[in-house]
């Protein structure tokens, strides 16, 4: 089957498409996925510019029902569209269906949103001068999202996007099209004007690039890696006029674990947080900065529990951990696994290629101890379900490790200190601080995001979400 580009309300097809494979059972080809050319991208701009001015000026109840409509239809197939994101993308199905309700709550929350935009009237110093402060929508807004959420992601960019009455162009990632393409037939099914929401399908090297130097694209939204995200910012810089960007990048995220941890507390969360979703989580704790006291318990009660992971199809109702995304994701998880032996790491357990009834991508998770933070398996992110542990001495230390690193999105302490909760809590360099909960798994209403070469721009969710997808503006009145 042959999905097409949504360009200007109209289904589009392009003279190339991809092929989307199911990473459980690579025989199982999904459909084709009409691949944007340059000439498709100019075009969907060029819709959302002429349907900016119209749907910037509808009601903000206008956009609450066009949002509520969506959501309530997500929510209602969430099962159905959890099933198309398992298999594509190869999170098991729990973790599939998750996704997509969560893609129902994001809409639901931007659709209240849009009726609380709001502004300020303030008194000027000077008599006789009203002054109000007001947010206005920037105008075509582009979407460029990862494969990691291929439902979520899109869902809460989009979603405050046209909350604040921006028109967008949404190139979703090459890996993951259908949960993308669903979201988009919901979104514009619910009534959304012609042009308001587009989708143009295809390579960043293509489709991106055109996205990002287009001078009637006012602002850029990105989550992806940290490479990409550096050329989206500087061709951002560089286009005439200059594009507001917003970057949300990768991880190394620490998850300390001290003494007086309870001890299954700790492996709940070091297991959910490095292993589950196959560790492809921009939040996974890839670092497991362990005390001494608690070390070899921690170790021993982790691997006992990653024993018992059942890794098959994510299609089957049992699997704990599905495939890898893709041969590329899978040679790279492997290569790391090679040089964090080279490199004098112990590979506790795991890391075998593994075999099921149909072919795929397939990983065992690996556990890594003896690892050195300075070791290339703790400073670069792998995006796999590899974990690193690191042997500390005491909090001070564990700290330190914590936040030797260029990332900063997610940092976790499992502890029964009060104390040390606190102080982590105010000195992990990160955006996000967990205190006995796994670095991954986040609410929907509070701002995501991260620090230092995790993050670029404004936050993303929640209220806050309005920093990015709205422009402000400073109206003076003599009375
Ligand atoms: P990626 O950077 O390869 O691709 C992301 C998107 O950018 C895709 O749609 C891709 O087609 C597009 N793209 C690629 N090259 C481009 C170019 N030159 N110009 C314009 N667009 C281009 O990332 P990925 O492999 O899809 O996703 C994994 C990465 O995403 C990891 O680093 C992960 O940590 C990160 N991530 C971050 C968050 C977060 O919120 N911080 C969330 C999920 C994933």
């Amino acid at each position: 089957m042959l999905f097409e580009n949504v360009i200007a309300g109209e289904r589009r097809s392009a003279d190339d498409a991809s092929r989307n494979i199911n990473p459980s059972d690579t025989n199982d080809v999904i459909g084709e996925f009409a691949r944007a050319s340059n000439a498709d991208v100019d075009d969907a701009i060029a819709a959302a510019k002429e349907a900016f001015p119209a749907w910037s000026r509808t009601t903000p109840l206008q956009r609450h029902d066009f949002l509520k409509k969506a959501a309530d239809e997500v929510m209602a197939r969430r099962e159905e569209l959890g099933h198309i994101l398992s298999r594509e993308e190869g999170k098991t199905l729990a973790e599939g269906i998750g996704e997509a309700t969560r893609a129902g709550q994001v809409l639901d929350f931007f659709a209240g949103e849009a009726l609380r935009a709001g502004g300020e009237a303030v008194p000027s110093v000077r008599s006789g001068v009203d002054v109000g402060i007001t947010r206005e929508p920037l105008g075509v807004v582009g979407i460029i999202t990862p494969w990691n959420f291929p439902i979520a992601i899109p869902a809460w960019k989009i979603a405050p996007a046209l909350a604040w009455g921006n028109t967008v162009v949404f190139k979703p990632s090459d890996l993951v099209p259908h949960s993308a393409w669903m979201l988009v037939d919901i979104l514009n099914r619910a009534g959304l004007p012609a042009g308001v929401l587009n989708l143009v399908m295809g390579r960043g090297s293509v489709v991106g690039q055109a996205l990002i130097k287009h001078p009637d694209v006012a602002a850029i939204s990105f989550t992806g890696s940290v490479e990409t995200g550096r050329t989206i910012a500087a061709a951002c810089v560089a286009s005439s006029p200059m594009k507001k960007v917003q970057l949300e990048m990768g991880g190394k995220n620490p998850l300390v674990v001290l003494n007086d941890a309870s001890l299954s507390v700790a492996v709940d969360c070091a297991l959910n947080g490095a292993f589950f979703s196959t560790g492809q989580r921009c939040t996974a704790s890839s670092r497991l900065i362990v005390q001494d006291g608690i070390h070899d318990a921690f170790v021993a009660a982790l691997i006992e529990r990653m024993q018992a992971l059942t890794v098959d199809n994510a299609l089957l109702p049992g699997t704990q951990i599905g495939p890898v995304v893709d041969e590329k994701q899978l040679a790279t998880d492997e290569r790391y696994i090679a040089i964090g032996r080279e490199e004098g790491a112990t590979l506790a357990w795991g890391g075998e290629r593994l075999n099921r009834a149909r072919p795929g991508f397939y990983l065992q998770p690996a556990l890594f101890t003896n690892v050195d933070n300075r070791m290339r398996i703790a400073r670069e992110e792998i995006f796999g379900p590899v974990g690193s542990v690191i042997r500390v001495k005491d909090y001070d230390e564990a700290l330190a490790v914590a936040n030797d690193t260029v990332f900063g999105l997610s940092a976790g302490i499992c502890t029964t200190s009060l104390k040390h909760a606190t102080d982590f809590k105010r000195n992990a360099e990160a955006g996000m601080v967990m205190v006995n909960l796994a670095t991954a798994g986040v609410d929907f209403h509070v701002p995501f995001g991260g620090r230092k070469g995790s993050s670029y721009g404004p936050r993303e969710q929640g209220a806050y979400a309005r920093e990015f997808y709205t422009v402000i503006k400073t109206a003076y009145t003599a009375a």
